[in-house]
């Protein structure tokens, strides 16, 4: 008899895998850019690579 096995592997969204290119630590996957938690490197991971823009926010 074949017995079944249950092989079923789930895999997260994002790309598990992101190490800091600073210390090579891994970096807390954030909603649109990873930080590190070692050196406070940031890397913005947006979908539109877009610079830094000056943004009117009120509140802060
Ligand atoms: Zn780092």
């Amino acid at each position: 008899m074949a017995d079944k096995k249950e092989s079923k592997k789930s895999f997260k969204a994002y790309e598990p895998g992101r190490m800091c290119p600073k210390c090579g630590v891994r970096m807390g996957a954030h909603k649109d850019r990873l930080a590190c938690g070692r050196c406070g490197y940031t890397e913005f991971t947006g979908r539109s690579e877009q610079p830094a823009k000056k943004r009117d926010a009120n509140g802060g």
